[in-house]
């Protein structure tokens, strides 16, 4: 920038100013404004990322609206949305503090998410992701092995979030990476084994690092290091990571937890309220240490909540409240065939009786549909040329005729 001394005004300020400054055009800047500027730029808030998505201090959703957006997507798990909400606001908090050199350093607030299949954990997790337009990978700790083993090392968890953002690196040390079936990585005595537990101590020892933040050497195509493969080297400091598993049967160890912990007459009084068909809400980080996580790993996954079993109501509004629930999706594709299509009350009441009767859960609510739309789906666009709107409605005689018992039979062996 070239300094002019005695030129006519600022074209910011308007003011005659001694020392004055010019860029390329014809504009001039004080050294006033020049400061003013420059203390602007410091103080604004630092971007996650680069410009493009913006993810700022100032714009990031505070804990509320991250749980109202998870409310337009996942039905109930009001506790599970209520935890990660706020911690995903507080990684990005301190994600976007890094700039400030007090000495309070905000720990990395790592999820662990336990719940049946199919009540949500991946759901939550993405569509958090969604919401905050960061890259975003599933893996699935069954196909992780240790190092040197046969199956996958744990770095190609951190392949996916490279292929998500296009190899941009910058971008994927800011992703979110849901790690389903941790609890498949169990060891499976809680006392540590002599022997190697191939699946499932040495996979855990091998998440470690990468859960609380380290440089990790990605190879670029997935699969295994080969000395030749220049390696990505990958910060996972900034990574949230949320893990999932179904812990079958952990309620055992919850329930044998708070029968040693109640002792004496408050304890009894406390026990008469226990909740026993929902233990699950009581889960506590021993009672993961009992199935068989390493404690290292517990630690490193301070965020621990549940989420419930659905049931009939759930499973109901499944099919017709989230934003883009599949009544939605139906009516949407039959209306571009000038269709306007509806459901009877009782034809969706029937597909969740079916989808309870034959244990189908949400995943199977999809395979209902399927079988009960598809014949509309093939027919009902050959009348569009006519251009007349039609109209048809799912009746439950229409649903019934459409699941016979041996689709149901065949969508649960699928399932
Ligand atoms: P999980 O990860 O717990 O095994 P998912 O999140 O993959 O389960 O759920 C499977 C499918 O079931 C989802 O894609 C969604 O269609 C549906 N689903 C499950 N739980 C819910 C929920 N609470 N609200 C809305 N849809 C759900």
């Amino acid at each position: 920038m070239a300094k002019k001394q005695n030129q006519k005004t600022c074209s910011f300020c308007g003011r005659s100013m001694p020392e004055m400054f010019s860029g390329e055009g014809d504009a001039l800047i004080c050294s006033e404004c020049i400061e003013a500027g420059h203390r602007m730029v410091a103080a604004m808030p630092k971007s996650i990322g680069g410009e493009e998505d913006g993810l700022t201090l100032a714009n990031l959703p505070t804990p509320q609206a991250i749980k109202d957006f998870l409310d337009l997507y996942v039905i109930g798990q009001d506790e599970a949305k209520r935890y990660l909400s706020v911690a995903v606001y507080n990684h990005y908090k301190r994600v976007l503090q890094e700039i400030s050199n007090d000495d309070v350093e905000i720990e990395k607030s790592n999820i662990l998410l336990v719940g049946s299949t199919g009540t949500g954990k991946t759901l939550l997790a993405r569509t958090i992701a969604k919401m905050l337009k960061v890259p975003f990978a599933i893996g699935d700790a069954t196909s992780l092995t240790q190092a040197g083993y046969v199956g996958e090392d744990v770095e190609t968890l951190l392949v996916r979030l490279l292929q998500d953002t296009n190899y941009d690196v910058k971008k994927a040390q800011r992703g979110i990476v849901f790690i389903d079936e941790i609890d498949k990585i169990a060891r499976k005595s809680e006392n540590p084994s002599i022997t190697r537990d191939v699946s499932g101590e040495g996979v855990q020892q091998s998440l470690l690092k990468m859960l609380e933040g380290s440089i990790i050497n990605v190879p670029p195509q997935g699969g295994r290091k080969h000395p030749e493969q220049e390696c990505i080297p990958v910060d996972t400091k900034n990574i949230l990571f949320i893990c999932g598993g179904a812990f079958d049967g952990i309620e055992r160890k919850i329930s044998q937890r708070m029968n040693t912990q109640a002792v004496g007459f408050a304890a009894q009084e406390q026990a008469a309220q226990v909740d026993r068909d929902n233990l699950l809400q009581y889960i506590a980080p021993q009672d993961l240490k009992s199935y068989g996580l390493i404690p290292e790993i517990i630690g490193r996954l301070p965020v621990l909540t549940y989420l419930q079993p659905l049931n009939r109501e759930a499973l109901r509004n499944i099919l017709t409240e989230p934003k883009n629930a599949l009544t939605k999706q139906y009516k949407k594709l039959l209306g571009m065939d000038n269709v306007t299509l509806s459901f009877a009350d009782d034809a969706l009441d029937y597909i969740v009786d079916k989808a309870l009767e034959y244990k189908l859960g949400a995943r199977g609510l999809r395979g209902l549909m399927e079988a009960v739309m598809t014949d509309l789906m093939f027919e009902l666009p050959n009348h569009k040329q006519t251009g007349k709107q039609q109209s048809f409605t799912v009746t439950k005689e229409y649903a019934e005729r459409k699941l016979s018992r041996e689709k149901l039979v065949r969508l649960k062996n699928a399932g």
